[in-house]
């Protein structure tokens, strides 16, 4: 399948909010985006990536809906096609279609596996589910975008290897959202109740997205 491969930092000038792309240099003083604060002296000066990325531009209605949807699909790593499927998806669902939307990216196995700490990026933790690391309820889980329900059971499937080993014992140090148990021992994550709008920490307009949908 189509990916992205080409510079994440860029993808955070664009959008000009951190995106966490890169584990853990997001988190550090590398950070392109903390470089050039520190740089310039004002977050304000961020600037997105080109020729005419220093330019002072007013957002239309619609360029704030387009920039919320590309925010959106940069953080879970999710392409185009696949993005508007969860759309569709969570229009038909009963409820805040806004709020189906970010439910059913947070159900995505390879989001599942960054909450549970074992991985520094939605990146990372798609390459782990793609490897074959997982099971899910005991069988073998390799495709990320397998949506988890509630009673769903993730583990690591092989801890005897030095990189998923050391994974698991780093779980310890992270705190998981309330919709997922984590055994930090096991490296075991249940599923005990769907995410709800206040587990997403991410900044992100969802009502946005739905009118730039809905048009
Ligand atoms: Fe790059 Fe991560 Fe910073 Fe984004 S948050 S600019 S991906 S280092």
């Amino acid at each position: 399948m189509a990916r992205y491969t080409g510079p994440s930092c860029k993808l955070c000038r664009r959008e000009g909010v951190k995106l966490y792309l890169k584990g853990e240099r997001c988190l550090s003083s590398k950070c392109a985006l903390n470089t050039r604060v520190k740089s310039e002296g004002k977050a304000s000066l961020v600037t997105a990536p080109g020729q005419h990325g220093a330019a002072k531009k007013k957002l239309t209605e619609y360029g704030k809906q387009l920039r919320e949807k590309q925010k959106a699909k940069r953080y879970y790593g999710v392409l185009e096609k696949q993005f508007k499927s969860y759309y569709t998806k969570a229009d038909n669902q009963e409820g805040v279609a806004g709020e189906n939307l970010l439910r059913l990216l947070e159900r995505r196995l390879d989001n599942v596996v960054f909450r549970m700490g074992l991985a520094a990026s939605h990146k990372e933790a798609r390459q782990l589910v793609l490897h074959g690391h997982f099971t899910m309820n005991g069988h073998k889980a390799n495709i990320p975008s397998i949506l988890v329900k509630v009673g769903d059971v993730v583990a690591v499937k092989e801890t005897e290897s030095t990189k998923i080993k050391s994974l698991v014992e780093a779980m310890g140090e992270t705190t998981a959202p309330k919709w997922l148990e984590v055994d930090t021992s096991k490296g075991v994550a249940k599923v005990v109740a769907m995410p709800e709008r206040d587990d997403i920490d991410f900044e992100i307009n969802e009502q946005l997205i739905i009118e730039l949908y809905s048009k």
